[in-house]
């Protein structure tokens, strides 16, 4: 059965890509009723750190990207790394190579000098040393000729000459393993069957796959995604923005459904299907649809999924997540009135950033603070209008929409003007603002005393 795996270095945030990468895996694993696991790739100590660990984890957590079973943590597998290379020595498909740092040096400067890329083939393969114990590397002996071909799922068929390649270093002289040994190793032993990587790696596969085929071990099956792009056509990176994830939900104010839902689009497609939950995407997903090219990020599409996802969400989630942006977590008054004003306020919004600066009238105080677009609705007729809708108001005995709509009608039936002439004017008393969601919901939300209050403050 199917095993797939998210195997990311924490060595930083847990980017767009990777958490492309990790949910086309899920899909995978799942849609063939698999298993989708969890690597943590630590084993560069000096670049690996707990908080990157910790940002990976909850990012996956926030996106729904839940792995089956415990992590694996690369590094503490050294010792199992470490058996395979002296197991590997044992059958012939690695030697130790005693080459010098000079030695290399002289090499490397030879390559260079060549204008070729430094292809080690250690004098070693085939010497014995006078004295094992001397400082050494374990190598792989790769073969010399033929060549190595890929049947990649994205990339296609793909073929590599054996001449191209080196003898790659398995264990370094301190015995610690390289990464190219210790991710073959781990797929292996946690029974990956399938390794579904960005394209960056496609390269790594024609190193990775001779460790297999030296030890007799089951090859998998790769499919190399393209990398996402920014929209100048370069690699993603932070000259294009915020490349993180938890960038997207903090700052940007973006879904968890609507960032799994905007991955999926960006290199996969199922006919012009564009909002796909996670249900139909497992149903839906196989690799032949991956495009071959890097798809390019679009904040803006993004936003315009987000803007459906808010809509659709929870009227008491949304309240939580905006009661958070301002700090009230903890006020139930405040949750439950933030509650009641999602539905007049979702429909407007394309991000949670948006969504929490709708609230702001609710929470305003008297007097209230007219923005510069507004101020100009307040002038001329505007104070008369206002103090026929005070009484008029006033007087209306239950305050909801609909009764709050018959007199602000009323009101502007007997002025003889149109009702968004009387409504201008009124919103912008109540919010200080020239748009706002539906007047009447405005009034409704903030209740008798304190719309009364508002108006009159601007009445004069
Ligand atoms: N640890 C590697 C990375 O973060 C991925 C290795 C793999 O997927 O084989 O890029």
């Amino acid at each position: 059965s199917v095993v797939t795996r998210f195997a990311p270095s924490p060595t930083g945030f847990l980017h767009l890509g990777g958490a492309r990468t990790a949910l086309f895996n899920l899909l995978f694993a799942r849609h063939h009723g698999g298993k989708f696991l969890l690597r943590i790739e630590d084993t560069d100590r000096a670049r690996s750190t707990q908080p990157a660990i910790d940002a990976i984890l909850s990012g996956l957590k926030w996106l729904g990207l839940d792995w089956d079973g415990d992590a694996v943590f690369q590094f503490e597998r050294a010792a199992r790394h470490a058996e395979v290379a002296e197991a590997m020595l044992a059958s012939g498909n690695a030697y130790r190579c005693y080459l010098t740092p000079e030695e290399l040096a002289q090499m490397r400067t030879e390559a260079e000098a060549a204008k070729k890329p430094l292809r080690i083939r250690s004098p070693w393969r085939d010497k014995v040393p006078n004295d094992p114990g001397a400082p050494h590397v374990i190598r792989l002996k790769a073969p010399l000729d033929g060549a190595v071909t890929i049947h990649d799922r994205v990339q296609g068929e793909v073929t590599v000459q054996n001449a191209e390649l080196d003898d790659l270093v398995l264990l370094r002289s301190d015995g610690t393993p390289t990464y190219m040994l210790a991710v073959v190793v781990d797929d292996h032993d946690m029974g990956v069957t399938h390794v579904i990587r960005g394209d960056d790696h496609l390269n790594n596969a024609f190193r990775q796959l001779p460790i297999y085929r030296a030890m007799g071990w089951p090859e998998p099956v790769y499919a190399h995604i393209p990398l996402i792009h920014g929209a100048d056509g370069a690699k993603l990176s932070k000259r294009h923005g915020a490349v993180g994830i938890e960038a997207y939900r903090d700052e940007l104010g973006i879904l968890p459904e609507a960032l799994d839902n905007y991955l999926l689009r960006l290199g996969w497609g199922h006919g012009d299907a564009e909002i796909i939950s996670r249900e139909q995407a497992i149903e839906w997903f196989d690799l032949g649809a991956v495009g071959k090219s890097a798809s390019r990020f679009d904040l803006k599409k993004l936003e315009h999924l987000n803007g459906h996802y808010i809509r659709e969400a929870d009227d008491a989630r949304l309240a939580g997540l905006v009661a958070a942006r301002l700090g009230r977590s903890d006020d139930a008054a405040t949750l439950n009135l933030l509650t009641r004003a999602m539905p007049a306020l979702k429909p407007r919004a394309a991000n949670l950033n948006e969504l929490t600066d709708g609230t702001a009238f609710l929470f305003a105080t008297r007097p209230l603070v007219i923005d510069d677009a507004a101020r100009g609705l307040l002038e001329g007729e505007a104070p008369a209008l206002l103090s026929q809708l005070h009484s008029a108001l006033d007087a209306v005995h239950n305050w909801d929409t609909e009764a709050l709509e018959d007199a602000v009608r009323r009101v502007a039936e007997t002025a003889g003007v149109k009702l968004g002439q009387v409504a201008q004017p009124l919103r912008a008393a109540l919010t200080g603002r020239k748009t706002s969601p539906g007047i009447f919901d405005v009034l409704a939300l903030l209740g008798r005393d304190e719309s009364l209050a508002r108006i009159a403050d601007q009445m004069r």
